[in-house]
């Protein structure tokens, strides 16, 4: 059987200037230092303005914690006003880039093809994308959530090879519980991160599906955590505002505990 290592990432959305960011990341690091956290990935996506401080506090110290960026650029380079390459997020030793997050999907109308032009852009430059999928309330009462999130997920992972897909990391996000407080049941968790890991199996392999970790993120916090990682095809969680409070993001971390 594959063990999955879980991955708590911690989405600080447009939150935390780089001060913010050190003192932040120092809470964590010190916070599970004192505790062998090998069993759990730790990884926070801070804002591209932060990430730089982030880098050099994490190789200064040999910190664990992982870092990436919210999203990037489906292009190389060139007269993209505002934007951020992928080469740019490696240069700055990014291990992850959220892709298709919700909020971009929604205000920034980030389409499937778009989400997927990324996931390669990401792949190219030797970033591993966590795709963000998930339906909203109006697909979720009509039964749809399954339907929909597989459809968002071939649409991301359209033409991307084996190779590079095993290492994907997949957020299952129902909108509705995005921010609201709202979180979903842990088997409304499972039914969809299971049809998820069934989709993969089918797009690729078992072997490939049984590989990939599949996130559950929706309000998230310490007191709901642990039953929906105890879900079987739920591997980890994207954190969004329960990131921000650094004892309750390592509360979350230390759902084992
Ligand atoms: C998110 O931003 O991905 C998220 C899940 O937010 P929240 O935890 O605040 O619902």
């Amino acid at each position: 059987m594959t063990t999955r290592t879980p991955l708590m990432a911690g989405n600080w959305k447009m939150n935390l200037n780089h001060l913010e960011a050190i003192a932040h990341v120092q809470k964590l690091a010190f916070a599970l230092a004192d505790k062998d956290y090998d069993a759990v990935e730790v990884a926070v996506l801070p804002p591209f303005t932060d990430l730089r401080s982030v880098q050099t506090l994490v190789d200064g110290d040999k910190l664990k914690i992982k870092y990436g960026a919210q999203d990037l650029s489906a292009h190389e380079s060139g007269a993209y006003t505002g934007e951020i390459s992928g080469a740019m997020l490696a240069k700055l030793k990014c291990t992850y880039v959220a892709v298709g997050h919700s909020e971009r999907r929604q205000y920034h109308n980030e389409s499937d093809e778009l989400c997927n032009a990324k996931v390669k852009a990401a792949y190219q430059n030797g970033l591993t994308p966590i795709l963000c999928v998930g339906e909203g309330l109006d697909v979720r009462k009509a039964g749809n959530q399954v339907a929909h999130t597989l459809a968002q997920l071939d649409g991301g992972l359209k033409d991307v090879p084996a190779e590079q897909a095993e290492s994907v990391v997949i957020a299952y996000e129902p909108v509705w519980a995005i921010g609201t407080g709202e979180v979903a049941t842990p088997e409304d968790a499972q039914e969809v991160c299971g049809a998820i890991r069934g989709r993969l199996a089918e797009l690729y392999s078992q072997e490939l599906a049984d590989k990939v970790r599949i996130q559950y993120g929706g309000s998230v916090k310490s007191g709901n955590v642990a039953a929906i990682m105890a879900q079987p095809d739920v591997d980890g969680a994207l954190v969004g505002g329960a990131a921000l409070d650094s004892e309750e993001f390592v509360k979350i971390v230390r759902f084992r505990d």
